[in-house]
């Protein structure tokens, strides 16, 4: 075996086998898309260190990212080799409809949002989407859809207190898309120091919370992002932990 290794013929096969991998991983091999759509007001209540530009944050889900992925890796392939993001790519037209459906909801700053989506997750799919094509698709992904209007229609609108359970959410819209969506919660952010409780009281980091907040609705799409398909259920939000939807 000693000698197999330092012969060079096992060299090559291992160099050509290596750069094979980081090729795999630079250019970005994914098997489907997740596109996700976001809750405003969670994402805002989260941000404890740096609030949102805007104090009262919009009352839409609007697009956080549209994102090739796999089944067998979490973690999806990101910043892949391919163009960088350039405004000039998409039309102004697309530019406008694409303020109202995925705006940057922390800084306020859209292009500086889109610019980090493409870059992160856009070129790991450039094989299938190009620049244009990422950005027109994700607009026409969120414009039938409306999340907000299939929630409303169920009776699940934003309340301060009320809570509902991952399948009180998850069927409405399963109804509505005949996929299976998956819902991503964010534990409900510790009071202030001068409002907490005594350390005994209080959740650990990483323990089960007593409530969750709706953070993102995630539709999945096949390889070439046409065909909604089931979500496989990952963990996205604790497992029976009542959701609160805040406004
Ligand atoms: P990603 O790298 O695609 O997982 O996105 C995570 C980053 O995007 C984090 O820094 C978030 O704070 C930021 N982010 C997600 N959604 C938005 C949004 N709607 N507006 C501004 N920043 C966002």
């Amino acid at each position: 075996m000693a000698v197999l290794k330092s012969s060079p013929a096992f060299l090559v096969l291992a160099f050509a086998f290596a750069f094979f991998l980081c090729f795999i991983m630079s250019t970005g091999s994914y098997v489907y898309f997740q596109f996700v759509q976001q809750w405003p007001p969670t994402n805002c209540r989260v941000r404890i260190k740096r609030p949102c530009s805007n104090p009262r944050p919009l009352q839409i889900f609007t697009i956080h990212g549209l994102w090739p992925s796999n089944y067998s890796n979490p973690t999806m392939p990101s910043n892949c080799i391919g163009s960088q993001f350039n405004e000039t790519k998409l039309s102004p037209k697309l530019r406008n409809k694409l303020k109202r459906s995925w705006p940057n909801v922390e800084s306020g700053n859209d292009t500086e949002l889109w610019e980090h989506e493409w870059n992160k997750h856009g070129t790991c799919a450039e094989q299938t989407l190009n620049q244009m094509q990422y950005f027109q698709r994700s607009h026409g992904m969120w414009y039938p859809h409306s999340i907000t209007e299939i929630l409303k229609n169920a009776s699940i609108v934003p309340s301060p207190n009320q809570t509902w359970t991952y399948s009180d959410i998850v069927s409405p819209i399963k109804k509505a898309i005949r996929r299976t969506p998956l819902l991503r919660c964010k534990p409900v952010p510790a009071l202030p120091k001068s409002q907490r409780g005594p350390k005994s009281q209080r959740a650990q980091p990483n323990s089960r919370p007593q409530s969750q907040l709706l953070h993102e609705v995630v539709y999945c799409y096949d390889y070439d992002a046409l065909k909604l398909i089931d979500c496989n259920r990952t963990a996205g939000c604790w497992n029976n932990v009542d959701i609160k939807f805040p406004p």
